[in-house]
């Protein structure tokens, strides 16, 4: 059971144009002031794709005097391009780094000096020792390419004994997987802090679409709901609250270390889960 206040944390994703650029900055304004985070995070297009992108957006985090955490994807890269990329944030004082494998962009070879991402954590051990606070990526509903849970288990086990600080969770929709994963972890001899990351509903099919790439499980009882609900946004957004909301309360009244909020780069969907928080 967690016993210290809950540590709440933001994803962001780089905007690709000046007006997303500029929505993105005023959706900042406003969770940063309200949530106060401990970091806010940036993805990273696997294969470099948005490198520029991300290194942007993290400075622009960083200059709001949030602590800002790169994602960093390691499949297709060399390990040259991780260490320019690691140096260039250790001199801008990034101290915390969200490890990851990445996916290769379909048509996209993946020749590259990692595999997984263990490798990754462990690279950067090597290169920067303590520097980085290293965030892996945890699945309670257990990563789609994997073999078998277990193996799963194990796979993310390795990614821990490399060095990993902490983790984030790809989003769920029940609690009882989150547990189960907490307590299958625990069992491995694993102690580190295992923060829920929350998915707030807006849109049903962006959401399913999302879903079925990353393995995530939307409950039936609250798919059906969703596609009921059909062009009554407003109703499926007011149900879509209640659920993450909800889901959000048990999870910290378990013991969950904090809650990472997947922004989507809009204020107001988690906004309003963290003020009913409160
Ligand atoms: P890994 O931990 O390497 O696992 C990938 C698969 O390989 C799993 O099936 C695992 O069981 C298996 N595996 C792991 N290690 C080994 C090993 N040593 N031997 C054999 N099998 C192994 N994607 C992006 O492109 N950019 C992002 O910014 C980004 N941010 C994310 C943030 C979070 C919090 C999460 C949960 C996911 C994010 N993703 C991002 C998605 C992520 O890149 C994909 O889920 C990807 O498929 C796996 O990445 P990973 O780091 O979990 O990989």
């Amino acid at each position: 059971m967690n016993q210290s206040a809950p540590q709440f944390s933001l994803e962001f994703f780089p905007p690709k144009t000046e007006a997303g650029r500029e929505k993105l900055q005023t959706a900042q304004k406003e969770l940063f002031s309200t949530i106060q985070p401990a970091y806010a995070s940036v993805t990273f297009g696997a294969g470099g794709s948005t490198q520029e992108g991300t290194y942007d957006a993290v400075m622009e985090i960083q200059q709001q005097g949030v602590d800002a955490a790169p994602h960093l994807s390691c499949i297709g890269a060399t390990k040259d391009s991780i260490t320019a990329i690691l140096r260039g944030y250790q001199e801008k004082g990034i101290h915390r780094i969200v490890a990851l494998r990445g996916d290769m962009p379909s048509g996209m070879g993946a020749s590259g000096d990692f595999r997984y991402a263990n490798e990754l954590v462990s690279f950067i051990r090597e290169e920067s020792g303590d520097h980085f606070h290293i965030e892996v990526a945890a699945y309670p509903e257990f990563h789609p390419q994997a073999p078998d849970a277990f193996t799963d288990l194990q796979n993310f086990k390795r990614k821990v004994d490399a060095g990993a600080d902490s983790a984030i969770t790809q989003y769920f929709y029940n609690i009882d997987g989150y547990l189960r994963f907490g307590e299958d972890c625990a069992a491995m001899g694993l102690d580190l802090p295992i923060v829920p990351g929350i998915m707030p509903i807006t849109n049903y099919t962006n959401l399913a679409r999302f879903s079925e790439m990353c393995g995530a499980e939307i409950p039936r009882w609250i798919k059906e709901r969703l596609i009921a609900y059909r062009d009554d946004t407003e109703s499926l957004r007011a149900f879509g609250l209640e659920v993450t909301t909800r889901l959000s309360q048990d999870l910290l009244s378990a013991g969950a270390p904090g809650l990472h909020f997947y922004t989507m780069n809009q204020s107001a969907p988690t906004l309003q889960v963290f003020n009913n928080l409160n």
